[in-house]
C-alpha cells in the first residue's frame, strides 16, 4: 500500500504544482472566491468525485465514498488571498494588483485536490468516506470562512468523525512535517473601550472629570491582568493598540478611545479575560467619577489539537515519514486559524508542513508579499493528507 500511495502521490505532483500555480497567478480576497471555486469544481468534475457548491458563498464540498461503510474523516484547506502586493516576480505572479496568496492558500487547495485524485483512486480500498472541504475567507478574522461553512451543514449528510487541516510553514523545512496536541494557535479577540468623563478648562480639574489621567491608569491596570491573575503557566497577550483622545492643550478632555487585542491558548483564559478587563475598566472608571463603554469581539478561537487523532495520524504519517522528519511542535503559536472552529465541534488535528529549502537562512515568512513556499513541499502535503485520512479510517473502525 505505501509504495502505491507514493506511486499515485508521485503521478499527481506535477497536476498540484500547475493548479497551484494557476490559484496563485489569479488570487482572491475572502468570501470572492469565485474563480477559485470554478477552478476546484472543474477538477473535482475531471477526477469524477461528486460535490456540493456553492457551500458558504464560494466554498465546495467533495465526497468520496470508499467501498465499505465506515468513519467519516474530513480534510479541510483554505481558498482565500490576503489584500497584499506580492513582490516574488515569480512568472505566475499575481495579476492582480495589491492582492496576493502570501498565506500559501493557494498550495492548501492544491494538494488537497491532489490528495483527492489519491484517494479516490484508492476508494475500493476503503472503508468509510472523505469529505474535502475547500472553505473560504480564513483571513476574514474575526467571521473567518469556517462557521459559514459548518452554518450550511458541514457536519452533516454524513456527519464527520475526525477532521485534518494543515498549513504551509515557512519556519520548517521542506521534508518535514510538525504535529502537536493540545492548542496549536491562539484565540484572537479584539476589544474596544470609551471612556467618558467631563470637559472643563485645562486650569480648573476640579470642574471636569479627566477622561485621559483615567485611561492611562486603566491602560496601567490592564496590564496586571496577564501577571497577577493569568496562571504563570498559561500563555496569554494583552495589547492596546490605539488611544485616541482630547481635543486642545488645555481642555480637559471628556473622551478617550482604544482598541486592543487579545491572544490565548487555554479556552478558560480566553473566557477569563473578557470578565478582568471590564472588572478593571468599571473599578477604575467608578473610582474616577467616568462612565465607560466596553466591546469584545470574539475572534477564532484556540485551535485545540486532539490527542487521540492527533497520535492516530502521526502514526499514519510515520509510514511514510522518517522519525526524524515527523515531529511534535514544542510550542504552540500566537497567530490564528480559523480551522479551530470546526476543532470545537469535531475531534481535529492540524499539520504543519514545512516549506523552505534546506540551507536557507532567513526564509521570507507569511504574510509578505515576497512568501513563496518551495514546490519541493507539495508531494510531502498530499501525502500527509493521504496517510493521515487512511490512518482515520482504519483507526476509528
Ligand atoms: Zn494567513
Ligand atoms: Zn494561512
Amino acid at each position: 500500500m505505501n509504495s502505491r500511495i507514493q506511486q499515485l502521490v508521485a503521478e499527481v505532483t506535477p497536476t498540484v504544482t500547475r493548479l497551484r500555480r494557476e490559484i496563485h497567478h489569479h488570487p482572491e480576497l475572502g468570501m470572492q472566491e469565485f474563480k477559485t471555486s470554478q477552478l476546484i469544481q472543474r477538477e473535482l468534475n475531471r477526477i469524477g468525485i461528486p460535490f456540493r457548491a456553492p457551500v458558504a458563498n464560494t466554498g465546495v464540498v467533495g465526497l468520496i465514498q470508499g467501498k465499505e461503510p465506515g468513519p467519516c474523516v474530513a480534510l479541510r484547506a483554505d481558498m482565500d488571498a490576503l489584500p497584499i502586493q506580492e513582490t516574488t516576480g515569480l512568472p505566475f505572479a499575481s495579476q492582480v494588483e495589491g492582492i496576493c496568496h502570501a498565506c500559501g492558500h493557494d498550495a492548501h487547495t492544491a494538494m488537497l485536490l491532489g490528495a483527492a485524485e489519491v484517494l479516490w483512486q484508492l476508494r475500493s480500498e476503503l472503508a468509510g468516506t472523505i469529505k474535502l472541504l475547500f472553505q473560504p475567507a480564513e483571513e476574514c478574522n474575526p467571521t473567518g470562512g469556517m462557521p459559514a461553512m459548518i452554518a450550511d451543514g458541514i457536519l452533516e449528510s454524513p456527519p464527520i468523525d475526525a477532521a485534518i487541516g494543515l498549513h504551509v510553514d515557512a519556519s520548517l523545512t521542506t521534508g518535514t512535517i510538525g504535529y502537536r496536541i493540545g492548542a496549536l494557535s491562539a484565540s484572537s479577540d479584539r476589544f474596544y473601550i470609551t471612556i467618558t468623563g467631563k470637559a472643563a478648562h485645562g486650569s480648573a480639574p476640579e470642574a471636569g472629570i479627566d477622561a485621559i489621567v483615567t485611561a492611562a491608569q486603566v491602560i496601567m491596570a490592564v496590564q496586571t491582568i496577564v501577571s497577577r491573575k493569568i496562571r504563570a503557566l498559561d500563555s496569554a497577550v494583552l495589547t492596546i493598540g490605539t488611544i485616541k483622545g482630547g481635543d486642545r492643550y488645555n481642555v480637559i478632555a471628556e473622551t478617550v478611545t482604544m482598541e486592543g487585542t487579545c491572544r490565548t491558548h487555554n479556552p478558560l483564559v480566553t473566557e477569563l479575560i473578557p470578565q478582568l478587563l471590564e472588572q478593571t475598566i468599571k473599578g477604575i472608571c467608578e473610582a474616577s467619577g467616568c462612565s465607560y463603554k466596553f466591546d469584545f469581539i470574539k475572534g477564532y478561537p484556540s485551535l485545540i489539537c486532539d490527542e487521540r487523532i492527533t497520535l492516530l495520524v502521526r502514526d499514519g504519517l510515520s509510514q511514510s515519514f522518517a522519525p526524524e522528519k515527523l515531529f511534535n511542535i514544542l510550542e504552540p503559536r500566537m497567530g490564528g486559524e480559523d480551522f479551530a472552529f470546526l476543532a470545537q465541534r469535531v475531534p481535529s488535528t492540524f499539520l504543519r508542513i514545512g516549506c523552505t529549502p534546506e540551507g536557507v537562512e532567513k526564509p521570507v515568512p507569511a504574510h509578505n508579499g515576497g512568501f513563496n513556499p518551495d514546490e519541493n513541499c507539495f508531494a510531502y502535503g498530499v501525502t500527509a493528507l493521504v496517510q493521515g485520512a487512511l490512518a482515520l479510517l482504519k483507526g476509528l473502525h
